[in-house]
């Protein structure tokens, strides 16, 4: 990479974030505002960029609009938990007849709950469920079941996993907000067998192996059937549960990612676009060990939440499940962004932009040299362009696209074919305007 295209690429980078400034004085001023009250201006690490956030006005089918008047194709579909778009006639009808006829919060058990849980099970394949507001939860509570059946305590994860808001190991590392922090094991590469499966052998005192069938916030990365199937047999030969992360990828395959490649995890979390666009979070799995959380057995674990079965979730979830995100919705879903991805890949072929994913979520990456091999995030460790990834999501916006800044795409139900078409057509006149730059 010569030093004149890093300078042509600080050029453009800089051009395209004088325009951003130009282009959006109200969301500019919103974020001077908004820092009065919240750190940063944000209540959600995520969606800080700079030099200053978009805000968002308002979202209607598969558009958002920001302050300023822009009108986007919503791509971000609220990091997989925005499916169905922003204006399902389903959701709407659902939560108003559910305000109308249940009220929202009755201070009981529902049959709402029941019926909620019971499709779950059914269409995710666990014989028991239980649900909570969050993937984060989720994942907390099934950490805990897991310790509590297995009377053991250490869990192994692996390095750019991402468990929700206090489970997060970049880089290898318990990202320093992790809770119970030393009881983490990291793998340091996602999808290397063998290192997974020494791993799992030598650690003592290990109740669970927490994993994602696809690496989500760690860049769209697939786990390989080979991969994720040793770890489940090897997590079960040393007597420790293989817990599977399907918060964002059980909308990949009609019955989750895990069952489409045959694992039989202990214990599955969940959430996202289950509630339907409302929070949500859930998890369960095999009888016996979700037995841990029963009520009516002395010395059972609590799992409180004063949320957990809000009728608006139940009520919006479930009919969204059962009449929206259907079998087969979902799996012409998946196969719209497997063709998608392939056209994206057509468009840059011979460029720095490098797509991932699988199905409906796609990750979009910037890399120096050609990636031969992308099992892992250490795989391209060193190599990513941060600057053509912002000058990517910069210019995105203004051809109209709402893209992680991060470089994530998630589609939801609601987009037109004729509109992806579109995107394709603005990351491949993008690629050619910057051929300078971004020609491998
Ligand atoms: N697990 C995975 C795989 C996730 O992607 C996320 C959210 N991005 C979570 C857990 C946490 O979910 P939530 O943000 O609802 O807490």
């Amino acid at each position: 990479m010569s030093s004149v295209s890093h300078e042509s690429a600080k050029a453009a980078l800089e051009a395209a974030e004088a325009r951003f400034i130009a282009n959006n004085p109200l969301s500019k001023k919103q974020h001077e505002l908004a820092v009065g009250a919240l750190p940063g201006g944000n209540t959600r690490t995520l969606l800080h960029t700079s030099p200053f956030p978009l805000t968002m006005k308002q979202g209607k089918g598969a558009h958002v609009l920001d302050e300023d008047g822009h009108k986007y194709l919503d791509l971000v579909g609220e990091l997989t938990a925005g499916l169905y778009g922003h204006s399902n006639p389903v959701i709407r009808e659902t939560m108003l007849s559910t305000f109308d006829n249940v009220g929202l919060s009755l201070g009981s058990t529902t049959v709402q709950e029941h019926k909620h849980a019971s499709l779950l099970c059914s269409r995710f394949k666990l014989k028991r469920v239980r649900m909570a507001n969050t993937g984060t939860e989720a994942n907390m509570h099934a950490l805990a079941g897991a310790r509590h059946y297995t009377s053991r305590r250490k869990v192994i994860v692996f390095s750019g996993g991402y468990h929700g808001a206090v489970f997060s190991f970049p880089n290898g590392k318990a990202a320093p907000n992790t809770v119970d922090k030393d009881d983490f094991v990291v793998v340091p590469r996602y999808n290397d067998i063998g290192l997974a499966v020494d791993t799992i052998r030598s650690t003592p005192d290990l109740a669970a192996v927490l994993v994602e069938p696809m690496q989500g916030a760690g860049g769209c990365i697939p786990g390989s059937k080979e991969f994720l199937h040793a770890i489940q047999d090897a997590a079960h030969e040393v007597g420790a549960l293989f817990i599977l992360d399907e918060v964002m990828t059980s909308r990949l395959a009609p019955h989750g990612l895990g069952f489409e490649l045959g694992l039989k995890p202990d214990l599955v979390t969940m959430g996202k676009y289950l509630g339907g666009g409302l929070a949500f979070g859930a998890f369960g799995g095999r009888e016996e060990v979700m037995a841990v959380y029963d009520p009516r057995v002395e010395g059972s674990l609590a799992h409180s939440g004063t949320f957990n079965n809000n009728t608006l979730v139940t009520s919006v979830g479930y009919e969204a499940l059962k009449r929206v995100f259907t079998e087969e919705a979902c799996v012409e879903l998946n196969e719209r962004g497997d063709g998608l991805r392939e056209r994206l890949k057509q468009v840059t072929k011979g460029t720095k932009i490098m797509f991932s994913g699988r199905g409906s979520l796609i990750g979009v990456h910037f890399v120096d040299q050609a990636v031969e091999v992308f099992t892992c995030g250490e795989d391209i460790q060193g190599k990513e362009r941060r600057d053509l990834r912002d000058l990517f999501w910069f210019e995105m916006l203004e051809a109209g696209y709402w893209t992680t800044r991060r470089g994530f795409v998630a589609l939801i139900l609601e987009t037109e074919e004729k509109e992806l078409e579109g995107f394709v057509e603005a990351v491949g006149k993008f690629a050619e305007r910057h051929r300078d730059i971004m020609a491998l």
